[in-house]
């Protein structure tokens, strides 16, 4: 990325570049702007006018646009997987993956957009029975997008996709630790789209500070919960509405008909797959007391095969933020202080850059381990009574993200409890690839859905239509009416609603 004088111009003290770094090595991949207020407002009014152009085409002119761009972002996956690669660390297949669901998402969102957010019939109730009622979902305007580092592709284009979709320009500010992957994006979408329909701004939190008070119509933020509650501070000066996709402190059931083999494997993956920096990673396991040693012992041998080093084949990468590695330690440390034992990994698994894989047993519930969000290779293994138990600790947590369960016959009736966003059955995180289902959470992870139909109206508002079809049997909404009609319209109400409003009985 070129850097232009107008980049380098910083009306205060603040740095006029930062170094995008690869955490492998500490190497510098790339120099990237630090744009500031003036820099953020300059790209919304852009974008603003560009949100005019491309909200007044039609679905299917933002379809084929959107394909198109589609298809070059296939096209070049490698190179973005490598992208991705330098900056977070994971491993190149893990870049792959997240890459190629962010692409099945996009294509999902161009081609469902009509279907979902086109203005539609409803029925109009017998009072307004000379109506013809109909909503249609429209665009915002301009969408500002905060994104994290952990999944730099996959979750921002969560927001990214489903706002385009839908119609609205985005600016797009990514996370320090992953700007390149941003301006990968914003530069392959201009190759399609020559105009700033998507933008990307590079900075620090102040950037994205900025984003939040740049006058955005809303603004999607991806991160911690304790930036999303500042970036919700900020947005509400302006009443500016927010979607959060914060934390998570995810958990997997294991049944007792479970397959050990299966769920030893889905808990090894969810929980140190991208080294454990997931949102919606495993970090807790409630397993019933049945199967408990045999399921430890499974998980315990699956794990001991995966290592995180240097080697760029490794299963898992290095810790993408160096300052997570001291929240690790914090939980693991604590986890023993108070009684628990690592029956792999532990204290000496924390390295500098670089985190194996530990598994926790016999750790108080009320420790930070289980009730923090960890974000590292680490998860807590409990044994429980029965699923009441497994249910009512996976439930008792601030967080309330994802979860899975592990039940050849109870799955559903287990998952049908659990207060959470989303739950996978006898696999995990899958729902995250389906593109139909609504992506969030509930409590300390946010508010708000990506993905999904709930995806394309949360990027949208509603407007609803009445028009008069014929003359109303009831002249309501009119000085003219009178004492009949009202009489006629205390009828009408009771005939609709005034039977079968007897309680049960006890
Ligand atoms: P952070 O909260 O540290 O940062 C998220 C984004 O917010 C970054 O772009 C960051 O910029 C920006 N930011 C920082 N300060 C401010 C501010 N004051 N105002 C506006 N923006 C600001 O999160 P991480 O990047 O560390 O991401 C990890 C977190 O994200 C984890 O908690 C994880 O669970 C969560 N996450 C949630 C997902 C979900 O869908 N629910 C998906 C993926 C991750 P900068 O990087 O420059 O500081």
């Amino acid at each position: 990325m070129t850097l232009t004088e107008n980049d380098l111009q910083t009306a205060d003290a603040r740095p006029a570049t930062f170094d995008s770094l690869n955490p492998r090595n500490g190497d510098v991949v790339e120099t990237y702007p630090v744009h500031g207020e003036a820099d953020v407002r300059a790209a919304v009014e852009r974008a603003r006018e560009a949100a005019a152009w491309w909200g007044a085409l039609s679905y299917d002119e933002r379809k084929e646009r959107l394909n198109t761009w589609k298809g070059v972002i296939t096209r070049r996956i490698a190179q973005l997987a490598e992208v991705i690669h330098q900056e977070t660390g994971k491993p190149h297949g893990d870049a792959l993956l997240e890459s190629s669901l962010a692409i099945d998402h996009l294509a999902w969102a161009a081609s469902h957009a009509e279907k979902v957010l086109k203005r539609r019939k409803v029925p109009s109730g017998l009072v307004m029975a000379n109506q013809r009622a109909t909503v249609e979902y429209r665009p915002l305007g301009v969408v500002g997008v905060i994104g994290p580092w952990n999944y730099p592709v996959f979750t921002p284009m969560g927001s990214i996709a489903y706002a385009l979709a839908a119609g609205n320009a985005v600016v797009f500010k990514p996370s320090e630790y992953t700007p390149g992957v941003g301006a990968w994006l914003a530069s392959t979408f201009r190759e399609v789209i020559d105009r700033p329909v998507l933008q990307v701004v590079t900075g620090l939190g102040d950037t994205g500070a900025a984003l939040c008070r740049a006058g955005v119509d809303k603004l999607a933020f991806t991160g911690s919960t304790a930036t999303g509650k500042k970036v919700m501070a900020a947005c509400s000066e302006t009443l500016t509405p927010v979607l959060i996709e914060a934390g998570g402190k995810d958990a997997l059931i294991v049944d007792e008909d479970a397959d050990l083999d299966a769920a030893a494997d889905g808990a090894v993956w969810g929980a140190c797959a991208n080294a454990g920096q997931t949102c919606a990673g495993v970090e807790r396991i409630y397993v019933h007391e049945r199967v408990y040693d045999e399921f430890l012992t499974k998980l315990v041998a699956k794990a001991s095969d995966i290592h995180g080093t240097v080697d760029t084949q490794a299963a898992i990468g290095p810790i993408t933020m160096p300052s997570q590695v001291d929240v690790i330690r914090r939980h693991v440390d604590d986890a023993i202080a108070r009684g628990g034992r690592a029956v792999l990994g532990g204290p000496d698994a924390v390295g500098e850059r670089f985190v194996q894989p530990t598994i926790l047993v016999d750790v108080p519930e009320d420790s930070s381990a289980v009730t923090e969000e960890t974000f590292g290779p680490t998860m807590t293994v409990a044994k429980v009574r029965d699923m009441d138990e497994a249910v009512a600790r996976t439930n008792d947590s601030r967080y309330a993200l994802g979860s899975t369960v592990y039940s050849k016959a109870h799955g559903m009736q287990i998952a049908e409890r659990l207060r959470v966003g989303m739950t996978a059955i006898n696999g995990v995180i899958t729902f995250a690839g389906v593109p139909s289902l609504p992506f969030g959470g509930i409590g300390d992870s946010g508010f708000g859905r990506i993905h999904g139909p709930e995806g394309l109206k949360e990027f949208s508002y509603a407007h609803a239509i009445t028009r008069q079809r014929m003359k109303p049997l009831l002249a309501l909404t009119t000085f003219a009416r009178t004492e009949k009609d009202e009489q006629r319209m205390a009828k009408l109400i009771t005939m609709l609603h005034g039977r079968g409003s007897t309680l049960p009985k006890p």
